[in-house]
């Protein structure tokens, strides 16, 4: 049972409107100014993500590591590096080999691709 978000394109006023069902769906009238003339605001969970959220998501690179981190071959591994210490776990010889060949312009295969 949906519940959708309204504007009225005349004066402004913004509802919610419950709705029995998606097929019953209907725009309602505006509550302030009827009938007013609603359009559907879009659901706030389909607003593209913002940067902030990609990092939540995708982990951050590191303090002080600006957007181009990830482009500077010095910087990479560094993440993962502190990582692993964070953890208090030392890191795998083959993921060492892998972060030098990095920094050294040598990407990790499944990197080429991109
Ligand atoms: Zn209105």
């Amino acid at each position: 049972m949906p519940i959708y978000e309204y504007r009225c394109q005349q004066c402004g006023h913004q509802q919610e409107q419950f709705h029995r069902s998606l097929d019953r769906a209907k725009i309602p009238d505006c509550e302030a100014c009827e009938p007013g003339d609603m359009q559907r605001v879009i659901s706030r969970f389909a607003t593209p993500k913002t940067e902030s959220q990609v990092l939540d998501q995708y982990g951050s690179p590191g303090p002080g590591a600006g957007p181009d981190a990830y482009r500077d071959p010095r910087q990479i591994g560094r993440w993962a590096e502190e990582r692993f210490d964070q953890m208090g776990v030392e890191m795998p010889a083959e993921a060492k080999q892998m972060i030098d060949a990095a920094r050294d312009g040598e990407l990790p295969a499944p990197v080429k691709d991109l």
